[in-house]
């Protein structure tokens, strides 16, 4: 019997590879695409068919119909058929202009927004949510497995509160959503430029309703958003729009019905796609409003017409390099993203504009996916001996401080993307505490002790306070460059200290994922290590503070009360030192507590209000940063 032995350097047997995949998900069309016998691939539904329309029709029973079915749906149920709501993500309703057309009506409540539809209000993570959904059970039809994880992309201008959108879609729909990655990134992916050393590319992305350019600086396989641009308002549904004016003036038609102005449109929408491998295309159908159309579009009369539209994306192009402060000869390459790029009149217009043919080999409406897939193969671990990269254009481990025990508290969240900054508020352990150590670490884990230490520096000067009184804040800011600069200040008495850190410096794209496979891995151990020590932090805490209070209001209770309350704090001291079981300890801290309620009332009654009741108050306090100088 032979053994198949793989050789060194082949990637693993695909049942033995952990199942990924790169989500695009459109403002038009989404996709999801993985790696398959080593190079990325689109996946089809079971019709063969890769685009998915990022459209939702909802039923009165509630069910929600994704894709083509629902795209048919517009015509027939406009007000239930949820499309482009991707411009709604992260938005609040006072954030969308009146200017918007809907065909579809908003909840006027305040947060975010919400669409009515005969299956109640849905909110654009939940619309985004059933099309991932959609997306999530074809990877796992055809993969035949659980998806252990996926990258979805976003573009690169969209803020936090988009951002975190996208990524609770992900979740609601069921996805380990490893990162978010900025769609021109992804292309620029697909395209492996990131095996390149360095360079500055352009991404043209036109898609179906809007237009983003972006120039990325590419240094050793890390890439950096140098400026953003474009128009969220123009799109191939604008060259749409002027076909359907241009078969209304020269059809002579009368106005339309609803119904029959849909149809145009969708006419329209195929003419101009036709245009692409077409010289010239007929145009012939009976409205549903009985009236007749029957012309004939060439493409150099629709090149023209549609001439104002492209001189916008040229000239948004000429901005963004200038907000770059590079010059067109500066790029090494421009990458073509978006269903309308397929137009030649868009390739002609960006080649002259940048001095070179566009890269545009790889199927635009797809590129974002396979670069998106690339990144979630690597992501899972699935890297191949040369693929010896990881992207930094957004934090790939958390940042966070060392605080009392031994226990990080992260300030800034792995994914985040670069420039960030963040603070947090801290506070003192011990009463009249003048100094404190900030220890930065980078990592997933829960204990300071198994992340990567970054820099250790000490606030000094802090006045002396009671405990828990002062209030220090800890900024993190991360430029774009990736270096690190933590300030510490103390807010009453405005005393500062800084340093600067090199998060990324010395580690390399493999400690990267060791050290979030570790952090996958030792969850469940971490959660416990961390309760654990949350626990025993709090037991000092509290044994600190009716020591104090003792020491000064011990003359308040009867020898027998102070006995008893000596012998509780003595057999909680132990339990803190010894007991493996957070929850053992909790046990003692709760009955500490309960034993000392009654001193916590004469003391307060003293009016002095320190120590016990801010153990309470503490609950809501801010964190305790380690005091061991
Ligand atoms: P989005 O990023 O907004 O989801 P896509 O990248 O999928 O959008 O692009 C959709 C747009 O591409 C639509 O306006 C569609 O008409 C246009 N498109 C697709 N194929 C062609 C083609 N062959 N020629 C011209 N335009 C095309
Ligand atoms: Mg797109």
């Amino acid at each position: 019997m032979l053994f198949q032995i793989s050789e060194p350097g082949m990637t693993p047997e695909p049942h033995q590879r952990k199942l990924a995949a790169g989500i695009d998900l459109g403002t038009t069309n989404s996709l999801i695409a993985t790696i398959r016998s080593s190079s990325p691939e689109v996946l089809a539904d079971d019709k063969g068919v890769e685009l998915l329309p990022s459209v939702v029709h909802y039923a009165t029973d509630g069910t929600a119909t994704v894709g083509t079915n629902a795209f048919y749906k517009q015509v027939q149920d406009p007000a239930n058929t949820i499309a482009s709501v991707k411009r709604f993500m992260g938005r609040g309703r006072d954030e969308i202009g009146s200017a918007t057309q809907l065909r579809y009506e908003l909840d006027e409540g305040p947060g975010q927004v919400r669409i009515k539809t005969v299956a109640g209000l849905r909110s654009p993570v939940q619309v985004s949510a059933d099309i991932l959904a959609v997306l999530k059970a074809r990877a796992q039809d055809s993969l035949g497995g659980e998806l252990e994880g996926v990258v979805i992309t976003v573009p690169a201008y969209f803020d936090d509160a988009q951002r975190q959108a996208t990524k609770d879609a992900g979740r609601l729909a069921g996805l380990n959503v490893l990162r978010l990655l900025n769609e021109p990134t992804a292309a620029a992916v697909a395209y492996g430029l990131d095996q390149g050393s360095q360079g500055i590319y352009a991404v043209y992305d036109l898609g179906g309703g809007t237009f983003d350019i972006s120039i990325l600086r590419l240094t050793k396989g890390v890439f950096e958003v140098m400026a953003t641009g474009g128009d969220s308002a123009l799109g191939g549904d604008d060259f749409d729009e002027l076909v359907v004016q241009w078969m209304q003036q020269e059809g002579h038609l009368k106005p339309l019905t609803d119904s029959a102005a849909r149809q145009l449109r969708m006419l329209a929408r195929q003419a101009k796609e036709l245009l692409t491998e077409h010289e010239q295309v007929p145009i012939q159908k009976r409205l549903e409003d009985g009236q007749a159309i029957d012309l004939i579009l060439s493409r150099s009369y629709f090149d023209a017409m549609v001439l104002p539209l492209m001189k916008r994306t040229i000239q948004a192009c000429k901005k963004a390099l200038r907000d770059a402060e590079i010059k067109v000869e500066d790029c090494a390459g421009v990458v073509l993203v978006g269903g309308s790029t397929r137009m030649p009149t868009v390739r002609s217009s960006v080649a002259q504009l940048f001095g070179k043919e566009p890269l545009c080999q790889l199927n635009p409406d797809t590129v974002v996916a396979l670069g998106a897939a690339i990144q979630a193969n690597a992501l899972v671990g699935n890297k191949q001996a040369d693929e010896d990269w990881l992207l930094l254009d957004v934090i790939p481990l958390s940042l966070g401080i060392e605080t009392y025990g031994g226990i990080v508290e992260k300030v800034v969240p792995r994914n985040s993307t670069l420039p960030i900054a963040r603070a947090q508020e801290f506070t003192t352990f011990k009463d009249g505490q003048t100094a404190m150590a900030i220890h930065a670490v980078q990592g997933e884990r829960e204990l300071a002790g198994d992340c990567r230490s970054l820099a250790r520096f000490e606030l000094r000067g802090i006045p002396p306070m009671a405990a828990g009184a002062a209030k220090i804040r800890v900024t993190f800011q991360v430029d774009a460059d990736g270096l690190l600069n933590v300030q510490a200040q103390e807010l009453t008495s405005g005393i500062k200290a800084q340093i600067d850190v090199k998060p990324s410096y010395g580690l390399s794209d493999d400690e990267i994922s060791t050290m979030l496979s570790a952090g996958y891995a030792s969850a469940s151990q971490d959660m416990k290590a961390r309760a654990l020590a949350e626990q025993q932090v709090e037991a000092e805490r509290l044994l600190e503070a009716i020591r104090s209070a003792m020491r000064a209001d011990a003359d308040l209770l009867s020898q027998t009360d102070q006995d008893a309350i000596n012998q509780a704090l003595e057999q909680l001291n132990v339990a803190r030192e010894h007991c493996p079981d957070h929850l053992q300890i909790k046990q003692q801290v709760d009955h500490v507590a309960q034993l000392t309620e009654n001193f916590a009332a004469l003391r307060m009654d003293r009016a002095v209000k320190q120590a016990l009741a801010g153990k309470r108050i503490d609950e809501i306090a801010p964190k305790v940063v380690s005091d061991n100088l």
